[in-house]
Parts: structure tokens; sequence; C-alpha cells
């Protein structure tokens, strides 16, 4: 099943993406956390929804929002969650490639997420190396704490595509992830939440990003280090997880610092993230006037 946030005639409104139609839940739940939080015990409560719905719209006919417009609190994210985006980050700055013993957990603002399919403002006065990063996205159905790894995917609402934008200069200039990873609009997300019952392996997924078209990253969730259960598993222990809760699972190798030369983003150019049984994801970047 395939839950969007959508607008539509100038309201915010969730709904069911069957083929190529939404049917409009808004009557019966206002919005995607609260949706979450009321279907996670209770999946059956979205097929009577679906059934006493009497409004669709033609999916062309909305405006795909991020699936949780503004979620509760930052995304947590993974670093250098796959091998060989490790060794291209280590190779890139010189250093001997060395996999981490534990996630390397930081987080995006709130104020990052960005449309499915919005534009990513670029603004050269904050950053000159915006780069792509296409992750897949849990997101969190229920609460819970010290979850073990084999308990963890009850835990696990549904799945997005999730573009985990970055600014380099300023993760370096700031000797820490959170600022360069929170630009607004640096966070693309969706197009939807597609939920857990239908990908039948979240570990076997073709994971691919484009920029104009040209295939940048091209790999599978299942050369993720950390799989879904035991990033639960450390998330959760002694730190509570909510319902809602969006966790980025880490990036393939193919980003734009890595490269030779090193490639980042320009005002015109097209980011497209797509995830096998999840979606696709397209986002222009628009110069923004100087500050
Ligand atoms: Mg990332």
């Amino acid at each position: 099943m395939r839950l969007a946030s959508y607008f539509h005639e100038e309201t915010s409104k969730i709904g069911i993406v069957q083929n190529e139609t939404i049917i409009d839940l808004s009557p019966y739940c206002s919005d995607m956390l609260t949706l979450i939080n009321r279907t996670s015990e209770d999946m059956d409560l979205l097929g009577s929804w679906s059934s006493l719905a009497t409004e669709s719209h033609p999916l062309e006919d909305v405006r795909l929002l991020p699936p949780i417009p503004l979620p509760h609190r930052n995304i947590m994210c993974l670093g250098l969650n796959y091998a060989e985006h490790a060794a291209e980050h280590y190779s890139a700055s010189g250093r001997e490639t060395s996999l981490p013993d534990f996630p390397i957990i930081f987080t995006k603002a709130t104020t990052s997420v960005n449309g499915p399919f919005d534009p990513i403002p670029f603004n050269p006065h904050v950053t000159e190396e915006l780069d792509w990063e296409v992750e897949l996205a849990v997101i969190i159905g229920r609460e819970g704490i010290n979850i073990s790894p084999d308990k963890a995917m009850d835990y696990v609402f549904g799945y997005a595509v999730l573009n985990d934008v970055s600014a380099r200069d300023l993760q370096r200039n700031h000797k820490q992830y959170f600022k360069g990873k929170s630009l607004d609009g640096a966070c693309p997300m969706g197009p939807w939440i597609v939920t857990i019952e239908s990908i039948n392996d979240p570990h076997d997924l073709q994971i691919i990003s484009r920029v104009n078209g040209e295939i940048k990253q091209e790999s599978n969730t299942k050369f993720m280090i950390f799989c879904i259960p035991e990033i639960i598993a450390h998330i959760s222990l002694g730190m509570t997880i909510l319902p809602g809760d969006i966790i980025a699972t880490g990036t393939p190798s193919g980003v734009g610092f890595a490269r030779q030369p090193p490639e980042f983003l320009q005002p015109g150019d097209i980011v497209e993230c797509e995830i096998q049984g999840v979606g696709s994801i397209r986002n222009k970047v628009i110069g923004k006037s100087v500050i």
C-alpha cells in the first residue's frame, strides 16, 4: 500500500495511491503522523477508510508533498553504511578505509524536509559543494525502547526514498554533519510511504541516483553494513523511538565529492533518486537570490 501526503485545491490531504489515482483519506484522518499512530496497531483501519472514501483524484492533478511534511523530530541518518561508500569517502580525504564498528548516527533538521518533486534551493553564498545521496528511509510505526534485532521489524511502518542532500564544504568547515546536512530543502523524500507488507525484502532493493539522466549511484540495499534490524536496535538502545520517526539508512558509493574530479550540483541540474518497489523522486536545483 502506498500512502501519500498531497496538496489539492489549496488544502493539504492524505490518501492511498492506487495505480494512477489517489483516494482521499482526509475525512477520516488529518495527517500522516496521525495516520501512522492510529493504524500501526490496526492496519485494517486503512481498508475501512478506503472503502468509505468518496473522493479520489488523478495523481497528475495533485502536488505530492513529503509523506511526513513536518516530522516531530529530526530525521535520523546513518553515515558510511555501505562499504564502497566508506571506501570512497576515506580515499577522497586521503585516509585509509576503516569500516565502522558501530553505526555512525547523525540527524537532519526537520526544516530540511522537501517534497518529492520540489526544487532544491542553491545559494552559492551558503555552499558551493552541494551533493546527492540516495537512501532508503525507514518510517517507524510504534514506540519502543531497547528493541532487539529479532523484534525490530515489528516497529517498521514502511519505507520511502530520501535524498540526503549534503553541503560538503559546510560539513568540512563545521567539523560535524548537522549543519551541512540540514539546509532548507536538503531532504527531498517520498514520493509516498510504501507500507512494510508491500516490500518482500528491504535488504534486496536496487538503489539508484541520476543527475541530468546520468547514473551516479547504482547499488543494492543488501550491501548495507548495518541492516535495518541492527540499526533500530542500536538507535533504540536507551533511547525511545516514536511513531513517525524517519531513519535514513545510508548511501551507496558514487556521490559527487568522491568522484574524480569532484562533481557538485549546480542550478538547473535535475537529481533523481529511485529505489526498486518504493518509487522515484526527482528534484531540480534552483538558484536562490543572494542573501
Ligand atoms: Mg547520507
